[in-house]
């Protein structure tokens, strides 16, 4: 018999076991919304990223199936060959509006829309300073570009500015940060990386994701929330999490837009949206316009239940976002809290490396703004009788 090639990859699975970092997909039947049902048990979410509840809003969606409807179901090429539509270029100008940018780029997902801007702006003797905790789609951005990456501790600006003082002069330089850190819904050094930028001549991009639809006038993102228009170079965001649907943007000068449109390789080598997609997105772009109190019942849930949170005396780092970890330190009790949550009502995904830290593992939560009180005041009853099961709290 033929020897399995791929036998080493049970080896790799069953260590992934040993260290408690093997989970089972959880899978969601029916809707994305604030109560889910989830394997098949009612549970209160806070595991999506859909803040404003617009996955399941019902403009977005109408506009989905009206699209479809005129338009079909795929856009049948890549974006340069035969597949920009005209909904395509409406929404690029509508986000490129929102963002107030000269224009934007939109690309099939967030992480295309990072690992094609990163790895088309720069070229091997280049360098990318980047915040040690950005996501994964910049640092592999970084590795395709080949230039050198230059990693800073978290938000640590003085060491940022020693990597630059250290640097020959006239070295092509990209600063990059997160604007909200995925998994500890802490801001980027967003203002300090900027003056950074200037005063070095760098790049500065920031990547949005969890921005946007959350911070600054209407959701325009984290760039909106510190008042720094004109000074970030590269604004990336996403459709997938707070605008609901599915997609990545890059917005600024159109100079840039027309450079990535002819250079970064998602764009040229990958299919773009279905049209349902793009309308979806225009949809929500005009949700966020005109319903901005969606945003404000965002913040006050995510006030309540974070208060709640460190009344009960859990660990929730620092967290300035809608993002709320629970930090216990140990992947196996990081599993073992968010198992037995949900088996009394409440889905919270537990994280363990390599998404975070050795030893920083944790049950992260996102609450919505279509959370009710009830819901929130649940899954902190939850978290109060379960941590306390399980040692985590007195
Ligand atoms: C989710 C996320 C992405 C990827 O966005 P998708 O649209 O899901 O591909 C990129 N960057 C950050 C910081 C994210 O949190």
């Amino acid at each position: 018999m033929r020897h399995d090639p791929l036998d080493y990859l049970a080896d790799e699975l069953n260590s992934l076991r040993d260290e408690g970092l093997y989970r089972p997909l959880r899978v969601l039947d029916g809707e994305q919304g604030a109560r889910a049902d989830v394997d098949g048990r009612s549970v209160v979410n806070l595991s999506s990223n859909n803040y404003l509840g617009l996955t399941t809003h019902p403009a977005p969606r109408a506009r989905a199936i009206e699209a479809t409807r005129r338009y079909g179901v795929g856009s049948g090429s890549v974006r340069t060959i035969a597949g920009t539509m005209a909904i395509h270029v409406e929404l690029e100008a509508r986000l490129a509006r929102f963002k107030r940018t000269e224009a934007a780029v939109v690309f099939q997902s967030g992480f295309a829309a990072n690992a094609g801007t990163v790895s088309a702006l720069l070229d091997r003797d280049d360098v990318i300073v980047s915040d040690e905790l950005n996501h994964a789609s910049i640092i592999d951005g970084a590795r395709l570009s080949r230039a050198t990456i230059k990693v800073f501790p978290h938000r640590d600006t003085v060491a940022a500015r020693r990597i630059l003082e250290a640097l020959p002069r006239r070295t092509r330089t990209l600063i990059i940060t997160d604007g909200v850190f995925s998994m500890d819904g802490d801001l980027g050094a967003l203002p300090e990386l900027c003056e950074l930028a200037e005063a070095f001549g760098c790049i500065m991009m920031v990547d949005d994701a969890h921005a946007s639809g959350v911070f600054g006038r209407n959701g325009r993102g984290t760039v909106d929330h510190f008042d720094l228009h004109g000074r970030v170079d590269v604004q990336v965001g996403t459709l997938s999490k707070a605008l609901g649907a599915l997609g990545g943007y890059v917005a600024g000068t159109r100079a840039l837009i027309e450079f990535l449109q002819r250079r970064a390789r998602p764009f040229l080598f990958s299919t773009s949206h279905p049209p349902a997609v793009a309308a979806s997105c225009i949809a929500a772009l005009d949700i966020l316009e005109t319903e901005p109190d969606l945003i404000d019942r965002l913040w006050r849930n995510t006030q309540f239940f974070q208060n709640g949170l460190t009344a009960l005396g859990f660990d929730t780092g620092s967290s300035q976002s809608p993002i709320t970890p629970v930090i216990v330190g140990d992947a196996r009790l990081a599993m073992a809290l968010s198992d037995r949550l949900f088996q009394a009502g409440v889905f919270a995904q537990g994280i363990g490396f390599p998404t975070v830290a050795q030893g920083r593992a944790r049950v992260r939560t996102i609450v919505t703004a279509t959370h009710t009180q009830d819901d929130l005041q649940f899954a902190l009853d939850c978290f109060e009788s379960v941590g306390r099961q399980l040692g985590i709290i007195q």
